[in-house]
């Protein structure tokens, strides 16, 4: 019988999760607020929370990078073997509202908050095995709340190609040996672009029985037979979530699924797609903390326009650009590589500029395209603001000020931006592409319904078409215009909806429907 260690404080609300109620243990590389690169970090953050507030006990586990001044440590010391070197992890815990976050110590984690997937690829290759082989065993061996969850009725949920080790893992060391047979893996694709690819030869950095090679040979026409991380995961967790339905279509097909979509379509059975939420308390014009200084304000949908001019006249102010209302502030924020399609945007910017706009961008990544973004500033420097550097306050900032996100991304597994962008009553123009496709209906000024604009193909002219469209309905259609803001602010985006989606998938996994 699956033993139910799930206990009650007598002050969290009752239970949604009913007779479902789960350990829950989301495994991931990046955790915001702690660290993070991307959506994942923000997925990580947040999602839990979300199926906390449904009953379940949750947990998180993510590297120690840095030193977390909240987090203690809690005494417990491990060492494993990682391609025959024996190493030494410790825990740190915290639990901040309601749920247990668990950090693992260990040297070679330290000193890489501003660079997570920093180093040569044996050097990532040993960190997350590392990583996955301690965090399998953390329902054991870390108390939270002074009881260790344990093995029963509990579900990992691992994330991306980083954590894709850990169903292995679960399955080698523990099912295969009649340990751990209540334990369920489910595997999410944040992103199938990076997959833990190498020579055959990784496979004596995981420590895994020599049977096991098959589940990660992959063979592609350009790199030929390969080691995939990803590939061994996929097949191994009891189910698979991507971040949205756009993005699980676009994985089962040839261009969209990087040499993996065999193995998603083989396992259709067990996938599917839930769209990532926002976290509203981080993610709100309301409350938002870095509206509070600096002439910025907070503002809700009763106060957007006051709020947003005022927010506006403050981001033109910090970043020394013209103060008028009148001009539309076009923004991106993001990481500053091909997949984002920021060159799109630069092949547009001629056009742009010879029209009166603002251009504020935010983002670090390719060292070419950040010298671009300072090129930018440079020669329109009453115009474009470029800044180079990774600054959560500036991404809150221009997300408030702005009046216009461009996501013309060339792929897209959910996207966060355009979702907190529409959260604060700035206007997305965005590919039609995975999640973006999901999350923006484009603007119909027939029967005034929409949330922004879209354009079928990442292309430069396909951008500035939309983006034309877009400025002339702010310009001189401000009722439509206004409707949209509204549209986008009454969305409701919070994680709970896709908690619950979440929660299926887990009791499905759990009885394996
Ligand atoms: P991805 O995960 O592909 O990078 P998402 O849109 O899902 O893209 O999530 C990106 C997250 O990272 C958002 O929270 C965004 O605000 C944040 N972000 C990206 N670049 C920067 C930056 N330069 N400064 C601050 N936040 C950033």
């Amino acid at each position: 019988n699956e033993p139910d260690n799930v206990e009650s404080d007598g002050e969290n609300p009752p239970p949604l999760a009913g007779t479902n109620v789960m350990n829950i243990i989301l495994v991931a590389a990046e955790c915001a607020p702690w660290s993070k690169t991307g959506g994942l970090g923000d997925v990580a953050g947040a999602l839990p929370k979300a199926l906390a507030r449904r009953g379940h006990r949750v947990m998180v586990v993510a590297p120690h990078y840095g030193n977390y001044a909240e987090a203690q440590d809690i005494g417990v010391r491990k060492r494993y073997k990682v391609a025959g070197q024996d190493m030494e992890v410790t825990y740190f815990q915290t639990y901040v509202d309601g749920v247990d976050f668990v950090f693992i110590d260990s040297p070679i984690f330290q000193h890489l908050e501003s660079n997570i997937y920093g180093g040569n690829r044996v050097d990532i290759l040993r960190r997350m095995a590392l990583f996955c082989k301690a965090a399998v065993e953390v329902p054991w061996h870390v108390p939270c709340g002074g009881v260790c969850y344990g093995d029963g009725n509990l579900v990992f949920i691992a994330n991306d190609w980083h954590t894709a080790l850990l169903p292995v893992y679960l399955k080698a060391y523990y099912r295969d040996n009649g340990l751990m047979n209540y334990t369920r893996s489910v595997l999410v694709i944040h992103n199938i672009a990076h997959q833990g690819r190498g020579p055959l030869e990784d496979f004596n950095y995981v420590d895994l029985p020599g049977n096991y090679i098959d589940l990660f040979k992959m063979y592609d026409p350009v790199g030929g037979e390969h080691f995939n991380i990803f590939a061994a995961g996929l097949k191994t967790a009891d189910r698979i979530v991507t971040v949205s339905h756009g993005y699980a279509w676009e994985l089962k097909t040839t261009e969209g699924g990087w040499g993996l979509h065999g193995i998603i379509n083989e396992n259709d059975w067990k996938f599917r797609g839930i769209v990532n939420g926002v976290d509203t308390k981080d993610w709100n014009p309301q409350f938002d903390v870095h509206l509070k200084s600096d002439g910025y304000t907070n503002y809700t949908l009763q106060t957007l326009q006051t709020g947003k001019r005022q927010c506006k006249a403050a981001l033109q102010k910090e970043l020394g650009l013209p103060v008028r209302e009148d001009v539309p502030v076009i923004s991106f924020i993001g990481r500053l590589d091909q997949q984002k399609g920021v060159d799109l945007i630069a092949e547009a910017i001629p056009w742009m500029m010879s029209h009166d706009v603002q251009v504020i961008m935010l983002g670090t990544g390719r060292p070419d395209l950040e010298q671009m973004l300072r090129q930018f500033e440079c020669q329109h420097h009453d115009k474009i603001r470029g800044w180079v550097g990774f600054s959560v306050k500036m991404a809150h900032r221009i997300t408030a000020g702005a009046d216009i996100l461009l996501m013309p991304s060339r792929f897209e597994p959910c996207g966060l931006n355009q979702l907190y962008a529409m959260n604060y009553g700035t206007v997305p123009v965005v590919h039609a592409v995975g999640g973006l496709r999901d999350t923006v209906q484009p603007f119909n000024p027939f029967d005034e319904s929409g949330l922004g604009w879209t354009f079928d193909r990442a292309e430069a002219n396909k951008l500035m078409a939309a983006l034309w469209n877009c400025i002339t309905t702010y310009r001189e259609y401000k009722k439509s215009w206004e409707g949209i803001q509204q549209r986008g602010m009454s969305q409701d985006l919070s994680w709970d909806n896709a908690a619950q989606q979440y929660e299926d998938v887990l009791v499905a996994a759990k009885y394996q429907w």
